[in-house]
């Protein structure tokens, strides 16, 4: 099936000769889908599904940077050409900083030329999108990495100072890892590591993050969740991976447990570093109590 692209143009004239261009490419076909305004054109490139966009400067009073702009800010991570009527100044470098891949000016431009820049803009979005994960993922287990989740962390605190509700963490660490390793080898300590962050990671909803914390702590960031309610989420995640054991290769199978400390914002501090403290706290208590358990901070 042929890959969409996404017009945001209020050009219905720009829309046909696009169409025109699409039809004299040599190489690989798209679907052309046309947004004829601002407000449509957000929508569509939020709802996804597109393999790149051609987006208009001039939409009305508001204008494609500002598109850019709130589409990057949604999370949106659609590849972008930049259309502009004129070589308007330093409207490229703006489009390139907002997000943009290219910019083309509209008077310019030849079927060739837009084809090209598509075939990169794809290739570029594709490179991108493999450095975001390597720069954003723990590369044993694909979870969060630790910078992406002082990264989350941080927005979080900010959203629970500004709307007031709550926002919980739950930090887990598994039991007695290191006799693992040492009995089994680094290899096996790896599959558990996998299988614990598979398992923990299938209890969550979508909005709710899951990080590798260290190398055998994983971390769990509760959105709108207060401290009771994330203890049982806590609760879960001990038992989901006590349930059965973890097989790692034919003969060996694992009885792994997990403990969990847990504190949430704002009842046990102000800050994200507050509230890992807090939750480490908690988790060291679980130890001490006998692992496998969760712990919350306001038991201690
Ligand atoms: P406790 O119940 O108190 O948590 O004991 P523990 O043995 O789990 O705690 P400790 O912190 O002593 O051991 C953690 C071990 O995790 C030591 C380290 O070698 C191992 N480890 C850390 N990262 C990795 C990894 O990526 N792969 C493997 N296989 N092991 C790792
Ligand atoms: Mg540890
Ligand atoms: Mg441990």
């Amino acid at each position: 099936m042929a890959r969409k692209i996404l017009l945001i143009d209020d050009d219905r004239l720009q829309y046909r000769l696009t169409q025109a261009n699409f039809k004299n490419f040599q190489g690989e076909q798209y679907d052309l889908e046309w947004a004829e305004t601002y407000e449509d054109g957000l929508a569509k490139l939020l709802a996804g599904g597109h393999a790149a966009c051609l987006l208009d400067y001039q939409l009305g009073v508001r204008d494609g940077l500002q598109l850019i702009r709130e589409a990057v800010a949604q999370g949106c991570r659609t590849p972008i050409v930049f259309l502009t009527a004129e070589t308007a100044e330093r409207v490229d470098i703006a489009a390139m900083e907002a997000g943009a891949l290219d910019y083309l000016v509209k008077g310019e431009i030849t079927p060739r030329m837009l084809e090209r820049s598509l075939r990169y803009a794809l290739k570029l979005g594709d490179t991108l999108e493999a450095l975001r994960r390597l720069a954003t993922r723990d590369q044993l287990t694909g979870l969060l990495n630790r910078r992406e989740f002082d990264r989350i962390l941080g927005e979080e605190e900010e959203r629970v100072r500004r709307f007031g509700h709550p926002l919980a963490l739950v930090m887990i660490d598994v039991d007695h890892f290191k006799s693992v390793n040492d009995t089994h080898g680094h290899p096996v300590g790896d599959v558990v590591l996998r299988e614990v962050a598979r398992r923990v990671g299938g209890l969550l909803r979508a909005v709710d993050r899951i990080a590798r914390f260290g190398g055998e702590e994983f971390a769990l960031i509760l959105m709108q969740t207060d401290r009771a309610a994330a203890l049982e989420v806590a609760r879960r995640v001990c038992a989901v991976v006590e349930r059965e054991p973890v097989l790692a290769g034919e003969r060996v199978a694992l009885n792994i447990t997990v403990s969990a400390g847990v504190a949430a914002l704002p009842a046990d501090g102000k800050s994200g570093s507050d509230l890992v403290a807090a939750a480490d706290r908690a988790l060291y208590a679980a130890k001490a109590r006998g692992r496998n358990r969760a712990v919350s901070f306001n038991e201690l």
